[in-house]
């Protein structure tokens, strides 16, 4: 049986770090923030290249955190992708705005700049681009945007620690930059956890209260915060983690590579990067439209596959209000229907790689 993802690879591999780092924290007696918050943030604004980074309670907080600060909310629209983890659509949703979706460009799968420059009203705050699958959104052309219509840009790169546009990583370009920790992503921690980069002193400074109750001096409450600050035990073990994301990340791209090199051929739509674009490869997505067929076929062989995503965020009861305008993202419906992820992460072998690629190469003969 190859699983999807072994989440618990990361932990094998670093036990004896990450264990002392735990022990670290439960013998300092600080619990909440603290050094160690401390430590990581200034750690991962580096890493990102950054000016400040805020540790947050998970990815979703972080994006709502985000328009919070911008001062987005009642009244005002953000273009989001059609195509996304619903999340993005949420935080929009919880400040009290509404996500306007676009439809991506049907190779990276993110945000189409045209679409989007077409969709911008006289309501439109922001442009909220997803890295998905961890390729990097076009940001040069969505940047060009919001200097020509005064957006702000709020980035969703839960799904693209280490991801590069040229030489630079993300997470330095936008108004604010959203991180999830969640387990599974590129860069995990073992329970939630979440951050934002920005390079706004000020937009850092409010994030920072807004995350403790809006309070930067104990019970003095300047904003109606909440209260999402990242763990220090999960900060301490980001910290162990982070100085191996760009080894583990250049094998998750070895292992893109095998599978393109072994899928060659097949009637499936393979995913590429962009030029210029370095791909995170959080997920290496296939489409096919007998992607159920496939799905099957392949956990009968033991291979387990995901689907991201089955029900875009317009077809969701959540979005119950869209309904009657679904019809309006076909590129959206039809990725619903066709992605199927295979198994990737850095911690799986070429043998099992060569497996999957046997399995589905078996699958599609039959189909
Ligand atoms: C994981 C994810 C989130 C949310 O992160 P959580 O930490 O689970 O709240 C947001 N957006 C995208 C695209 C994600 O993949």
């Amino acid at each position: 049986m190859i699983p999807f993802l072994d989440v618990k690879a990361a932990y094998t591999e670093l036990k004896g770090e990450i264990d002392q780092a735990i022990a670290r924290v439960l013998d300092s007696g600080h619990y909440i923030l603290g050094e160690e918050v401390a430590a990581f943030e200034a750690e991962f604004a580096a890493y990102a290249g950054a000016a400040h980074c805020v540790g947050v309670g998970n990815g979703l907080d972080a994006l709502t955190l985000a328009f919070k600060a911008l001062d987005i909310g009642p009244g005002d629209e953000v273009i989001v992708p059609s195509n996304t983890y619903i999340a993005t659509w949420l935080a929009v949703s919880s400040s009290g705005a509404t996500p306007v979706p676009v439809e991506p460009d049907p190779v990276t799968h993110c945000l189409d700049p045209d679409r989007v420059a077409a969709s911008v009203t006289a309501r439109t705050r922001a442009l909220c681009p997803v890295h998905l699958y961890g390729h990097p959104a076009n940001l040069p052309q969505l940047k060009e945007i919001c200097a020509r219509y005064g957006l702000k840009m709020v980035e969703d790169a839960a799904q693209a620690h280490g991801a590069r546009i040229g030489e630079r990583r993300i997470g330095g370009d936008g108004d604010v930059v959203a991180w999830s920790f969640y387990p599974g992503k590129n860069l995990g921690a073992l329970g939630d956890g979440g951050a934002v980069t920005t390079n706004d002193a000020d937009v850092a400074k409010r994030i920072a209260m807004l995350r403790n109750y809006g309070s930067s001096v104990k019970y003095v409450n300047l904003e109606k915060g909440m209260n999402s600050r990242l763990d220090p035990l999960q900060a301490a073990i980001l910290r162990v983690k982070l100085p191996y994301l760009d080894a583990w990340n250049g094998r998750r791209q070895e292992i893109a590579q095998r599978y393109e090199a072994g899928l060659a051929g097949l009637p499936i739509g393979l995913p590429s990067s962009a030029p210029g674009m370095t791909h995170a490869w959080h997920l290496y997505v296939v489409t096919s439209p007998k992607r159920d067929l496939l799905q099957e076929r392949l956990a009968t062989s033991g291979v387990g596959t995901l689907v991201h995503y089955p029900i875009p965020p317009f077809r969701q009861q959540a979005y119950g209000e869209m309904a009657p305008l679904a019809q309006k993202w076909p590129v959206a419906d039809r990725l619903a229907k066709e992605a199927l992820s295979l198994p990737m992460g850095p911690h799986l072998s070429f043998d099992d790689v060569d497996r999957v690629i046997v399995a589905l190469r078996a699958a599609v003969a039959e189909s």
